[in-house]
């Protein structure tokens, strides 16, 4: 199994180089260099995760390894089945995603992918600095991934005051050596820029081996695309899965799923206010335009990083053509698409449907008042989504958090306040430990230094 970039020129790599280098040297994304069949299922979700991960992964990583590998990071959740369905209607279900560690879906992929970071780093002999922003839900989930990883430092850095009190104190109430919690004096965007400014700084870059595991990161779509396959097991006819999205990593996950083979009727995206995915799909204009602030924070985002795998694809896989189509979309803010094109892989496959603050309000309300379920608001963004677009049979909604992660707006809709499960009741009396520190990226780059482990 060897893999391309998406812009064409970078080295083919195996697995392992995949997953350590997230970004190709093009600036493109890694796409295996052919989709490999669907294998059988599994008797449970781990081992069809490890049949199916295995099928990325080549020589790169032993079958025992993974085995365990996948194994080890499911016995994190809380649910037995991991990702079970929950049917809240006739032909509406309920995937629950949010049973891991940080109460995100984000954990089904990174519980794996930090271990498989520790696996392969060990037996290189090597050790890496992880360093990313969040203003939230990824940065709880990469910290609970590699805490207890013994050849990775992790920095994350958060806006102060301005992700909620659980998002902070997943990140801050962790006690492990390896583990940093930075606290800008900032916005989002100045923690991104900062990351952004690190990593271009070659010598920090080399002294430390920074490293990243945001979403453009293979080993996590990978690792995504198992659930669309035991919930689609579930049903008779094929089913169309609705999904709430921000950086089209999970409903990319999907349209793996479905092309490699499972039964997948079609994929419904739901989006908040930033609707540039709704747009494209519903009108063929990707424009960007400014992100606004909504209740369903994680999917506030208006470039959607892992569409570059699809327009690949959509490119009949020529990097050229994407790397160019990429580079008008930056200056121009505007990616054109041939109408043909278009219909080929877009309206055939994708629907799409903008849902905004009020209609989120109103949908996590109704489902509280007819099923008795709390939802939180990026979900109803979901439901709300494939209630309006009923397609015929079976529709599952991704539910990529659990709505104590989001208490303020489920409050606010149902007069409820969620409650955190038992093993994390204790996060508000936990003890945090960050550290406080300006915008200012000399400051930052030395507190990165001081605390890496990495020696070149
Ligand atoms: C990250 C996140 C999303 C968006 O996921 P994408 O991979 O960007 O589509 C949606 N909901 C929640 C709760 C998230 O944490």
């Amino acid at each position: 199994m060897r893999y391309v970039s998406t812009r064409g020129t970078a080295p083919e790599l195996g697995f392992s180089d995949v997953l350590l280098s997230g970004l190709a040297s093009d600036g493109g994304l890694y796409v295996p260099t052919e989709w490999p069949t669907l294998p059988a299922a599994g008797d449970d979700y781990s081992s069809t995760a490890t049949s199916i991960m295995a099928t990325y992964m080549g020589d790169d990583i032993s079958a025992e390894v993974l085995e365990a590998t996948v194994r080890d990071a499911y016995a994190t959740f809380r649910h037995p089945e991991v990702a079970p369905l929950v049917q809240i209607e006739n032909d509406l279900w309920i995937q629950e995603l949010f049973h891991g560690p940080t109460l995100a879906f984000k954990d089904l992929a990174l519980q794996v992918v930090g271990r498989l970071f520790d696996h392969v780093l060990a037996e290189r002999s090597d050790r890496v600095t992880i360093v990313g922003a969040t203003s939230g839900d990824t940065g709880s989930a990469a910290i609970d991934a590699v805490k207890s990883c013994d050849n990775v430092d992790i920095v994350i850095l958060y806006p102060r005051g301005r992700t909620s009190d659980v998002q902070r104190r997943q990140m801050t109430t962790v006690d492990s050596p390896n583990v940093h919690a930075v606290a800008v004096d900032g916005t989002f965007d100045d923690c991104q820029d900062l990351v952004k400014a690190m990593f271009a700084d070659e010598q920090l870059r080399r002294d430390c081996n920074l490293s990243a595991v945001n979403s453009i990161n293979w080993a996590r779509v990978m690792a995504q695309i198992v659930y669309y396959v035991t919930a689609s097991q579930a049903f008779p006819e094929p089913a169309t899965f609705c999904v709430p999205t921000g950086n089209f990593g999970n409903v990319l996950a999907g349209w793996i799923a479905k092309s490699t083979g499972a039964s997948i009727d079609h994929l419904l995206i739901a989006s908040n206010a930033n609707d540039i995915l709704a747009r494209f799909v519903n009108d063929r204009d990707m424009s960007a335009t400014e992100v606004v602030p909504t209740l369903s924070p994680s999917m506030d985002i208006q470039v959607s990083s892992n569409f570059e795998r699809l327009l690949f694809e959509m490119n009949n896989r020529n990097g050229a053509r994407t790397a160019e189509q990429l580079q008008h979309f930056r200056s121009s803010g505007t990616l054109e698409v041939e109408e043909a094109n278009f219909r080929t892989w877009i309206s055939s496959t994708f629907s799409a449907e903008r849902v905004d603050d009020e209609e989120t309000l109103a949908e996590i309300g109704r489902v509280y008042r007819d099923s008795g379920m709390l939802i939180d608001p990026h979900t109803a963004t979901g439901t709300a989504a494939a209630r309006r677009s009923r397609s015929n049979g079976a529709t599952v909604c991704l539910s990529t958090a659990h709505p104590a992660k989001f208490p303020d707006a489920v409050e606010k809709a149902t007069g409820i306040r969620p409650e955190l499960p038992p093993e994390l009741g204790d996060l508000m009396e936990r003890s945090e430990r960050m550290t406080d520190l300006p915008a200012d990226l000399a400051g930052v780059s030395d507190f990165v230094r001081g605390v890496s482990r990495v020696s070149r």
